[in-house]
């Protein structure tokens, strides 16, 4: 038998990222907001139908300025899940708020829409949907339930670049979006995220907040006299070099997709068998929501049974990987989250038992071949 050693991930490269970083020294502006951060700016638009797009150094950066916009207080709580990465709660943590974690649906891993309510107390002030795996939590219901009460919603689509729920783009139905183009995301420059303000009356201010508090943005279009200090701000802005490598990934999305996607479903179709005999259970995608396959999950049955797995894939140069370790748990949100008072079961479970395996841009058929014949000999055993 042909030996394989399948990495957990390998980054995409269109090839003309090298080509794009030279043309941006070769015009003499690396520094941010150039050429190629409007490109992407301008392309990311087009493709979300989100009017106001500011591109930032990550989704962690994003984050964190849709917690100042939202003008988050020391004492205010947000709900958000606790299956999600630790940016989602640092972000609040960093302004002095709580982190309220609300419990997830075991089906599609995102914030059970209709446990929101045993969240809300009279601090809340927002909700994050974070998008697992580029499928889309329940907008229509979340929107709904902030509508009502008063809360902003922000998306983190930092897995969802090429995602829509129903037919709008993942991430441009909160009143502010986050996307991410970690080295680890389908479409990447290293460290790179974006903001989408959805909510128009954040537009101006999101210009200042990345422009480290100053009124640069508008100097540079003539549209004040003075290049001043005018709010608070950091650093949020990406360089061009960022930007090129970037915008090289950007105009293969699709064929990205479309690879993904190919992968995903050869996966879904030969372990169909082993999900029918309820050895393990495949992820379920539903119909409204158009996924950009940036991850494949299966569920173990036990907890044991994830870590015999690893193991026996580990032995043959096959690398699955567990995911999020559950904020509620980690010593962080045990510090800085409300925990403990309302049950997170379904977190608990799901966080214990998913297991992802390899998918990346290039994966070869014999490559899945030899990662599905390795599972169903394991089960097979
Ligand atoms: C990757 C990821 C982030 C962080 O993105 P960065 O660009 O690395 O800051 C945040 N939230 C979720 C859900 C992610 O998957």
């Amino acid at each position: 038998m042909k030996e394989f050693e399948i990495p957990f991930n390998k980054p995409f490269i269109s090839g003309k990222e090298l080509y794009y970083i030279a043309n941006s020294v070769m015009k003499g502006h690396i520094s941010g907001n150039g050429f190629y951060t409007k490109k992407c700016e301008e392309y990311l638009r087009v493709l979300t139908q989100c009017n106001k797009i500011l591109m930032t150094n990550s989704c962690t950066a994003a984050l964190e300025m849709a917690c100042i916009l939202i003008d988050l207080k020391p004492g205010d709580e947000v709900i958000m899940p606790s299956f999600t990465f630790v940016s989602t709660a640092n972000a609040v943590v960093l302004r002095g708020a709580v982190p309220v974690f609300c419990d997830i649906n075991p089906k599609t891993f995102n914030l059970d829409e209709n446990k929101l309510k045993d969240c809300l107390t009279d601090k809340t002030r927002a909700v994050i949907a974070v998008h697992y795996a580029g499928q889309s939590c329940e907008m229509k219901v979340i929107s709904d339930f902030a509508k009502n009460n008063g809360l902003y919603v922000i998306e983190d689509a930092a897995q969802s670049v090429g995602a829509y729920y129903h037919d709008q783009h993942s991430g441009t139905i909160g009143d502010i979006g986050c996307f991410s183009f970690h080295e680890t995301k389908n479409i990447m420059c290293g460290e790179g995220g974006a903001l989408l303000i959805n909510n128009p009356k954040f537009s101006e201010r999101a210009e200042v907040l990345r422009e480290k508090g100053t009124n640069r943005e508008a100097f540079f279009r003539n549209e004040v006299e003075l290049y001043t200090w005018i709010d608070k701000g950091s650093s949020y802005l990406p360089s061009e070099l960022q930007m090129a490598f970037l915008y090289a990934q950007l105009e293969n999305i699709d064929q990205v997709i479309t690879k993904r996607q190919k992968a995903v479903e050869y996966y879904l179709l030969h372990l169909k068998s082993l999900d029918e005999q309820g050895l393990i259970t495949l992820p379920k995608y539903l119909q409204h929501n158009k996924i950009n396959y940036h991850l494949f999950s299966i569920l173990c049955n036990t907890p044991k049974q994830r870590v015999e797995l690893i193991e026996f894939l580990k032995n043959r140069n096959i690398s699955a990987l567990f995911h999020y370790i559950p904020l509620h748990s980690s010593p962080a949100g045990l510090k800085y989250a409300r925990t403990g008072v309302l049950p997170l079961n379904e977190t608990d479970f799901v966080s214990e038992r998913l297991l992802r395996l390899p998918v990346y841009f290039d994966i070869t058929v014999e490559e899945q071949d030899y990662v599905i014949s390795s599972l169903l000999e394991f089960f097979d055993r």
